[in-house]
């Protein structure tokens, strides 16, 4: 076997953490899919969002905040760049003045960097980017499994007489057959609700849903041997909304509910993912005008890089 050259993030000990390029992890840049496990990709997307805006920066901030980031994990020894080829693939060029043409550039997108045998990790945008993606998710491998975190289902017939937006992709999702509905799980669901029955909607059709209360105080490792059980070998797809996590951790986006997840639940999740058939996770929902510290996104480029610490093919050591 040829030895790889791999692309390393650029280190702090060869260029000052605040130098360099502005790319995820200070990775290499590239368009060029050709020989690429994962690529990050930012969708600067937030026209489909009900409340207060921002989520098109976020792309920027998190590869901003991301410039601290160490090769290693320490928690689990994942050692991504020891086995992966990975690089920054750029942003997708919406049209930020057409949101119908804008799901459907992100589609093609997707389907190219799925068609080039790429992992994608993608950097929101709102939580309308998941239904284009799933979209071109579908055409590869089928309907897939999906681990959705979030405050929110995002499962509402429609928003101010919309069918696509932010709160609305997974019901699309349901409807357009896009989803294993029996291996979907949500997990930090609260707040209030239009009607009393919300949550029971996805119940119906299939999904395990575990609201926030179910997660007050625990470990949430069991949960996910439970989850882990349910996929099984099915490719799945993982969804982050950072307003699963509790404001007081991400107040940096537009929808907050209160008591939500803690960072240390939210690391549960990811890591309690790896050994699944994971084909590809988005952090979406980081909203940098309302992230003045920076702190929300420098979690969502934590849970970016837990995220690529768990994908199949990782080296540990
Ligand atoms: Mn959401
Ligand atoms: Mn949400």
């Amino acid at each position: 076997m040829t030895e790889r050259l791999l692309n390393q993030p650029l280190s702090g000990n060869e260029m000052p953490r605040f130098g360099g390029p502005a790319s995820f992890m200070r990775l290499p840049q590239s368009q060029d899919l050709v020989g690429l496990d994962v690529g990050f990709i930012g969708v600067p997307f937030d026209i489909g969002t009900s409340n207060r805006p921002g989520a098109r920066l976020a792309p920027r901030q998190i590869r901003d905040e991301s410039r601290m980031l160490r090769p290693y994990n320490m928690a689990t020894r994942a050692a991504p760049f020891d086995s992966l080829q990975i690089a920054d693939i750029g942003d997708v060029a919406i049209n930020t003045f057409n949101l119908s043409k804008s799901i459907d550039i992100i589609e093609q997108h997707y389907q190219q960097v799925l068609a080039a045998g790429v992992t994608p990790l993608t950097m929101g945008g709102d939580h309308t980017i998941a239904l284009p993606i799933l979209r071109a998710m579908k055409q590869k491998y089928g309907p897939v499994a999906l681990v959705h975190v979030d405050a929110h289902a995002d499962i509402n017939e429609h928003m101010f007489g919309e069918r696509i937006a932010h709160g609305t992709p997974f019901r699309r999702a349901v409807e357009e057959g896009l989803l294993q509905c029996d291996k979907v799980v949500q997990i930090g669901l609260r707040g209030t609700g239009y009607a009393a029955d919300d949550f029971d909607w996805p119940r119906q059709q299939g999904f395990l849903v575990v609201t926030a209360e179910e997660c007050w105080g625990k470990s949430l490792q069991s949960l996910m041997a439970q989850v882990r059980a349910r996929i099984g070998t099915q490719p799945v797809y993982l969804s982050f909304d950072i307003d699963g996590i509790d404001p007081a951790y991400a107040p940096g986006t537009g929808t907050v509910e209160i008591a939500g997840l803690t960072v240390p639940q939210a690391l549960e999740i990811i890591r309690g993912c790896a050994g699944l058939n994971l084909v590809g996770a988005d952090l979406v929902e980081v909203s940098p005008p309302y992230d003045p510290s920076g702190n929300t996104a420098l979690l969502a480029a934590n849970l970016l890089f837990e995220m690529l610490c768990v994908l199949p093919g990782v080296a540990r050591r």
